[in-house]
């Protein structure tokens, strides 16, 4: 990847947006730059290997937020449904422990799942029992198409996301439905926080897109945008805390360590723990404002192809 051309429409019209943002993981710096013409950010330099900024326990929560995700999928997947007259076939990209795909499946729908490594792909497929292909969308059979395809924080991850989204309006069935969520670059959170925004999440974050930008990468596939959200429960709010502990005490993602169990626990987690419980309320206050206002952290697009007669 070039320094000085966007990887998405390819203008020259990029600059610095971020200085030497923090991984929380390893400690290591990244800028952020962005696209004067499509809007999109990327993250750079781009790592060559990115395996050691994933954490062995990345995304492996304890019992407890595990059980408040499951209840919020539970919502999120009735909010899908809702967009369909019937039950049909489902396809998450980077399913993890496959828990929404599980929801989906209980409501009737058939589902699959994608997975980067036979081991992130093996509580679904063991547990849970799901269909799960290990690698990328290439891996589906020839002639598969899907009602639904739900690429859920996964996109932002992505190094070369145009192509995913192509890949996804092949897989898409007739009036089939590509549902996104990614972080809110334009956010109030994103433009409070700045580097030290919680949703940055950089480098495993490649790309930090807009509603413009997203638009535009969408536009390129074929597909337009009938719906935009930018109601999150589950990112929001805590998005808000992680991010105003950040910046006000300059010590990236410690309750968000501590959760993933990276950090030995210390008097300082306690410290963090009460200032967490003493936001709760505001940060509540201000995600439902920002709601209101289409500035939340998420943004959750519902996209379908340009000639479909109901998008
Ligand atoms: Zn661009």
């Amino acid at each position: 990847m070039k320094r000085d051309v966007c990887p998405i429409c390819g203008s020259s019209e990029v600059s610095v947006f971020l200085h030497e943002a923090q991984d929380y993981v390893t400690g290591d710096r990244f800028d952020v730059l962005r696209c004067r013409r499509c809007e999109v950010g990327f993250t750079f330099p781009q790592p060559e290997n990115m395996e050691i900024y994933y954490p062995v326990n990345y995304r492996r929560y304890n019992a407890w937020v595990l059980i408040a995700l499951k209840t919020l999928y539970h919502f999120q997947v009735r909010r899908w449904r809702k967009l369909f007259k019937k039950s049909g076939s489902a396809l998450e990209m980077g399913c993890g422990d496959g828990l929404m795909l599980d929801a989906l499946r209980r409501k009737g729908w058939m589902v699959a799942g994608t997975e980067r490594t036979q081991e992130m792909a093996e509580f679904a497929k063991k547990t849970l029992g799901l269909q799960v292909y290990v690698g990328g969308l290439e891996e589906i059979p020839k002639g598969q198409k899907f009602d639904l395809i739900i690429l859920f924080q996964v996109l932002e991850h992505l190094n070369d996301p145009v192509t995913v989204i192509k890949q996804c309006a092949e897989l898409l069935a007739p009036e089939g439905k590509l549902i996104i969520a990614v972080p809110n670059s334009k956010s109030w959170q994103s433009r409070y926080s700045a580097a030290s925004w919680f949703h940055l999440d950089v480098p495993r974050h490649l790309f930090h897109f807009s509603p413009t930008s997203l638009q535009y990468a969408l536009h390129i596939a074929g597909l337009t945008i009938s719906n935009i959200s930018y109601i999150s429960f589950e990112h929001d709010p805590y998005g808000w805390v992680q991010s105003i502990l950040n910046k006000e005490f300059d010590d990236q993602n410690k309750l968000t360590r501590q959760l993933m169990n990276l950090d030995r626990f210390t008097s300082g987690h306690i410290f963090a723990l009460m200032m967490s419980i003493a936001l709760i309320i505001p940060s509540l206050v201000v995600s439902i404002t920002s709601w209101v206002n289409h500035t939340g952290a998420i943004m959750q697009v519902v996209s379908s192809h340009k000639n479909d007669t109901n998008p």
